[in-house]
C-alpha cells in the first residue's frame, strides 16, 4: 500500500510537471512573461586562466517565474526557438545588456564586455544591427563592451545571411565568439572565413579532460590551431582545479565554469567585477 502511495506520487508529479511545462511553453506564456518583465539576467565570469583577471561577463538568461521560481533556459529555450519567439527574447536579453552596463556605468563600476548569447533566428531576421545600434545610442554605451556568442551548430547550414550578419557586426569592432565548439560540424575554413576571436571549448570536452588521455590531446590540437588563427580559447565548464592546472599546462587563454564562478546575479557580479580572482 505504501509502494501504492508512492506510485500515484510519482503519477501526479509526473503530470503535474507536464502540464507546468505545457503551461510554460506556450506562446502566449512567454510573451506575458515578457510583458510582466519576468525575465532576469544572470552573469558568469570568464577569466584569464594564468592571471585570473575577468575578461568578460556571459549573460545567462533565466526565468523568474511567479509559481516555478528560477526556470532556467533548458525549459524554454528550446520551445524559444521552435516557434521563433527567441528573435523578441533575443532582442530583450540584448537591452537588459546595456541597461545593466549603463547601471554599473552609472555606479562608477570599472566596466567588462558583457557577452552574450544570440540564436541563429535572431540574426536570419535581420534586424541585429539596428537593435544594437539603438541600444548602444540610448544608453550611451561603447560597442566595444559588447560580445556575441554564437553557437557552432548554428553556422553549419552555411547560411549567407548569418555570415554577412557577423562579419557586419565583427566591423563594427564587437568580438565573436564560437560557443559550444566541438559539438557541431563547422569546417575549419568557415571559422577562418569568419574572423572569430574567441573559440570557446564545450563543457563534455572539460568533463572528459585527463592527462594523457584522448581529452587532452584534442584541447592540445584545438589550442594550436586556433593561435595559428589569433584566437583565444576558453574552456567551458571548470569544475576542478585538475582541470584548470591541465589547462593552463596546454596553454589554454580563459577558463570559465563553477570552480572560477557559478552565474551570478546582477547584485553579486558588481562585487565580483572589483574583485581579484585568484586561481
Ligand atoms: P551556454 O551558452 O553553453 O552556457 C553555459 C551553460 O553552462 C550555462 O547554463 C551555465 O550556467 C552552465 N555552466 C557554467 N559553468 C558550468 C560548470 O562548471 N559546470 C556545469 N555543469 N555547467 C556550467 P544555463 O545558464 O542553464 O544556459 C544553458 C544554455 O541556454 C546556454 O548554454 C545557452 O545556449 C542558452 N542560453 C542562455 N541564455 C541565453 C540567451 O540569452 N539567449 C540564447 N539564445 N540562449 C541562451
Ligand atoms: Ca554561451
Ligand atoms: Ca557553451
Ligand atoms: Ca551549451
Amino acid at each position: 500500500a505504501k509502494n501504492d502511495g508512492k506510485n500515484r506520487y510519482e503519477f501526479y508529479q509526473a503530470h503535474f510537471s507536464e502540464a507546468l511545462h505545457a503551461r510554460l511553453n506556450n506562446e502566449q506564456a512567454i510573451r506575458n512573461a515578457i510583458e510582466m518583465d519576468e525575465f532576469v539576467l544572470y552573469f558568469q565570469p570568464r577569466v584569464d586562466a594564468v592571471t585570473g583577471e575577468l575578461k568578460s561577463l556571459e549573460a545567462l538568461i533565466r526565468w523568474q517565474h511567479p509559481v516555478r521560481g528560477l526556470v532556467l533556459p533548458v525549459d524554454f529555450i528550446p520551445f524559444a526557438e521552435t516557434s521563433g519567439l527567441i528573435v523578441d527574447l533575443g532582442a530583450l536579453v540584448l537591452e537588459k545588456t546595456f541597461q545593466q552596463l549603463a547601471q554599473w556605468k552609472a555606479l562608477a563600476l570599472p566596466l567588462v564586455p558583457v557577452s552574450v548569447n544570440v540564436s541563429a533566428k535572431q540574426i536570419n531576421q535581420g534586424d541585429l544591427i539596428s537593435i544594437l545600434n539603438s541600444c548602444i545610442e540610448r544608453h550611451g554605451i561603447d560597442v566595444s563592451l559588447l560580445e556575441i556568442e554564437i553557437t557552432e551548430s548554428s553556422m553549419v547550414d552555411d547560411n549567407l545571411l548569418v555570415l554577412e550578419e557577423l562579419s557586419a557586426m565583427k566591423n563594427r569592432g564587437i568580438k565573436l565568439l564560437i560557443d559550444d565548439f566541438g559539438t557541431g560540424y563547422s569546417s575549419m575554413s568557415q571559422l577562418h572565413k569568419l574572423d572569430l576571436d574567441v573559440l570557446k571549448i564545450d563543457q563534455a570536452f572539460t568533463r572528459s579532460l585527463a592527462r594523457g588521455q584522448k581529452g587532452e590531446a584534442f584541447f592540445k590540437a584545438m589550442i594550436s590551431m586556433a593561435h595559428a588563427l589569433g584566437m583565444h580559447v576558453v574552456a567551458e565548464g571548470v569544475e576542478t582545479k585538475e582541470q584548470l592546472e591541465l589547462l593552463r599546462a596546454l596553454s589554454c587563454d580563459e577558463v570559465q565554469g563553477y570552480y572560477i564562478s557559478e552565474p551570478a546575479t546582477a547584485e553579486e557580479a558588481a562585487v565580483l567585477i572589483k574583485r581579484q580572482f585568484l586561481l
